[in-house]
């Protein structure tokens, strides 16, 4: 039997783990505050969905989906993205009949089959919300808020955003054919599959990530240019807002976003803190058609979201420490021989209704149990020897501070567990 998990998947655990769950936890709080619910779909889905949820014409569809035919025969999916799968829920449960804006969120685990690599694997997690049933750019302002107070809460620094507005069915056209008459003499300079791209679906032309292709793209027209009056209110206002919110800025007139569902409004969050040109934390944008596309009802929405997979590397490697890791006290209580366990166990009685306890179950030396603490987050060490357990004493060290405090455990217990909380 081979014991290695399948390529391109991988077992989560330890610090990996504690990253993940402060990305998912500080992510739903958000989503309360912002009045999100939750809503889970399936890991796969009829493989039509995706098709015409995302596109025929994307990578995704072409290169990179899971399909596999059951044992009846059907042609399903496992799902590659979130937005499908909760648009086709949202139609199929007539969701959109209660006042609206209908506003979800999801958190799951996707598949892609792609050349893995740190920080892209063929399993991965997203989570990301959607908000349905209105166009208001006020809504717009209001998801991107939302993408940019995330990364602020999990502590990610020099947050930007790029925006950009791709229009809609009235003035994407007249724009295509500008580009396409600008790539026309140019086609030779592209590679092989933009060239088929340029037959297909232009736009995507814009995703590729070949030097030559972003070349050709950088000095030809620009969507933003080709707007019609509505498409241009609309962004003029998202804009206007994000300034009201203190939102820092930037129309980025490249930026496509790798879906064909997307309409006007789409944005990028990034982060300076992060030097390779591949900085983008996550990003989302407005899907004005794909609800009717799908067979719904004629109905606006945008959404947004996120790798937590990439965005948990991204925080070990620019040594953001998820708050919980400091803040949150863990105690360890060290019993330095055979008869400090009773007047431990006492202890971690009391402790364990507030605080995560952990005893040594073997006594050994100060020193590395010591060590052991500060390298497993612990914040306080309870230090039990003979004469503490015989007199009820506790010498209690902060970690972080390096600070050393005693206590009269019978007298004291409430100044113990006000240490231990903060106060
Ligand atoms: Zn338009
Ligand atoms: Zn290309």
């Amino acid at each position: 039997m081979d014991l290695n998990s399948p390529r391109g998947t991988a077992d989560i655990y330890g610090k990996d783990l504690k990253y993940r769950n402060f990305i998912e936890d500080t992510a739903k709080k958000l989503f309360k505050n912002f009045n999100y619910a939750e809503i889970k779909t399936p890991t796969f889905e009829h493989t039509e969905v995706f098709n015409r949820g995302i596109g025929e014409s994307t990578d995704i569809v072409q290169k990179e989906m899971y399909t596999f035919k059951d044992k009846k025969g059907r042609s399903l999916t496992l799902r590659p993205e979130g937005t499908a799968s909760v648009v086709r829920a949202i139609i199929e449960h007539k969701l959109y009949s209660k006042r609206l804006p209908l506003k979800v969120f999801y958190n799951g685990n996707m598949f892609r089959y792609e050349r893995p690599q740190k920080g892209r694997m063929r399993e991965f997690h997203q989570l990301g919300a959607e908000a349905v049933g209105i166009d208001n750019p006020v809504i717009d302002a209001e998801i991107i808020w939302l993408t940019n107070r995330l990364f602020e809460e999990l502590g990610f620094k020099n947050l930007e955003l790029l925006i950009n507005s791709i229009g809609c069915v009235e003035c994407r056209p007249n724009f295509l054919k500008e580009f396409k008459s600008y790539l026309e003499p140019r086609l030779d300079k592209l590679c092989s599959d933009c060239k088929i791209r340029y037959y297909k679906n232009p736009l995507r032309i814009f995703d590729c990530k070949k030097t030559k292709c972003k070349e050709v793209v950088k000095n030809g027209p620009k969507i933003f240019n080709y707007l019609c009056d509505n498409c241009r209110k609309h962004i003029d206002s998202v804009i206007d807002y994000l300034k009201k919110l203190n939102i820092k800025y930037e129309i980025n007139y490249n930026l496509v976003r790798g879906f064909d569902y997307y309409t006007k409004t789409i944005f990028e969050v990034i982060s300076k803190q992060i030097k390779s040109a591949q900085n983008a934390l996550g990003g989302g944008g407005r899907y004005d058609n794909l609800i009717s596309q799908f067979g719904g009802p004629d109905m606006p929405a945008i959404g947004f979201a996120i790798g937590v997979d990439r965005t948990a590397i991204l925080m070990e490697q620019l040594k953001i420490k998820p708050k919980c890791f400091n803040g949150f006290k863990k105690v360890y209580l060290i019993a330095m021989e055979e008869k400090s366990y009773p007047f431990i166990l006492e202890i971690s009685k009391v402790l364990r209704k507030d605080f995560i306890c952990e005893i040594n179950f073997k006594p050994k030396n100060l020193g590395s149990e010591l060590k052991w603490a500060e390298k497993n987050d612990f914040g306080f060490a309870v230090i039990i020897g003979e004469e503490e357990a015989s007199e009820k004493k506790i010498t209690i060290k902060d970690i972080e501070e390096y600070k050393q405090y005693e206590f009269d455990w019978l007298t004291q217990k409430d100044k113990l567990i006000d240490l231990l909380k903060g106060k």
